[in-house]
């Protein structure tokens, strides 16, 4: 393998209920920040969408940062195949186009996909990146430094691929930043039409059933009041403050492991990553995998009981006091001022 003939940084742009997924998005604006602090590269950040899409769709691509968009179309793909989507990205991208990078969303589909990528192609893969960065050693390498948690969050490690392409990484939802929208970007669009009667796809799809309506999406929302072991089982006190501030309520592993509120709620490192206007944490210690998943947030507000607790170390305002008399006061005095 001769490393020099692979070049610029692509991205799987994953199409999730008739959008492409914020996650994908957010590793364009991520690759968008490498190419322009290293231009002497002269990489550009290319998409990478699969299947029977929307234009509009291909173009939102364009919009959030892609300088050329590839789209595999193929009429009959109209959902996601392991086999297909890995299949397709190894033989008409990567055997073809021969990229440096590949950032693939770590989300439920690019978790399957991109150790099946890797594998085929015999290269690294870093899952779960928190940071990326090009070589600081050496400003002409496109080298990638890629820092991901390990030991339970506790220490960072930086591991880098110097001998096999691509140089492939996962990354999580929430942790990048993605671009606006601008509509006035200029880009290509290389559409090919693939074939895919001789992938053997051993999984047939039976039915596609839509998540459940009650299932929450704290990702998306502005603000977040979140419950640790320190809320019990009371966390009717926090449905009732985010009924009256318009938020989502989210919590720590501590509070789902003891099966107070559901998984969908957890923030953090094995839970779900979270930037809201404001971050409410009541009765959380601050444990640092708590913290990974919430420290990005722009306004931290914590409530605990303990002043030595370590989410006050995140917090631009806390209070050492009981959640359970603070938090009812607040959605009380929240109702006063609007009656
Ligand atoms: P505790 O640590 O028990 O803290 C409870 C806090 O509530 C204390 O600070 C206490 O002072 C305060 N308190 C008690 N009563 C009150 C009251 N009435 N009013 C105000 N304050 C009160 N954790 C996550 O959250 N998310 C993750 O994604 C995650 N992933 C992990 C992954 C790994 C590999 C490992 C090893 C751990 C992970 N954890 C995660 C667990 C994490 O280490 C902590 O154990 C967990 O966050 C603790 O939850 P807690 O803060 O609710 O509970």
């Amino acid at each position: 393998m001769d490393i020099k003939e692979y070049k610029d940084i692509y991205v799987f742009c994953e199409e999730k209920d008739g959008a492409i997924n914020d996650a994908s998005l957010e590793l364009l604006g991520e690759a968008r920040r490498l190419v322009e602090n290293r231009p002497q590269l002269g990489y550009k950040v290319i998409g990478v969408a699969i299947g029977n899409l929307d234009e509009d769709l291909i173009n939102e691509i364009g919009y959030h940062g892609a300088d050329k968009i590839i789209w595999l179309y193929n009429k009959d793909i109209n959902h996601y195949s392991t086999e297909i989507f890995t299949t397709l990205f190894v033989d008409e991208v990567i055997k073809k186009d021969k990229p440096d990078i590949v950032l693939i969303p770590a989300t439920v589909m690019g978790r399957d996909l991109a150790p099946r990528i890797a594998a085929r192609c015999d290269t690294g893969l870093t899952a779960d990146a928190t940071k990326l960065e090009f070589d600081p050693e050496n400003e002409n390498s496109s080298l990638l430094y890629v820092t991901r948690p390990a030991f339970g969050g506790n220490l960072f490690g930086t591991i880098v691929n110097e001998t096999k392409r691509p140089q492939m990484t996962t990354i999580r939802p929430g942790v990048m930043e993605k671009l606006p929208k601008d509509a006035s970007r200029q880009f290509e669009i290389d559409k090919r039409e693939v074939s895919i009667v001789n992938i053997n796809d051993p999984v047939k799809l039976v039915e596609v059933l839509p998540r459940d309506h009650m299932a929450v999406d704290i990702t998306k929302a502005d603000i977040i009041i979140s419950g640790g072991r320190g809320i019990g089982d009371n966390f009717h006190i926090l449905e009732e403050c985010a009924k009256m501030i318009g938020a989502e309520v989210g919590a720590s592993r501590g509070a789902v492991d003891k099966g107070y509120i559901a998984k969908d709620h957890q923030v953090g490192q094995t839970g779900k990553t979270v930037r809201p206007k404001v971050y409410i944490a009541c009765g959380i210690s601050g444990a640092v995998q708590h913290l990974a998943g919430m420290e990005k947030s722009d306004f931290i507000i914590a409530i605990n009981k303990d002043p030595d607790a370590p989410i006050f170390s995140v917090a631009n305002i806390g209070f050492v006091g009981d959640a359970l008399e603070i938090v009812p006061l607040i959605t009380e005095e929240i109702k006063k001022y609007r009656e």
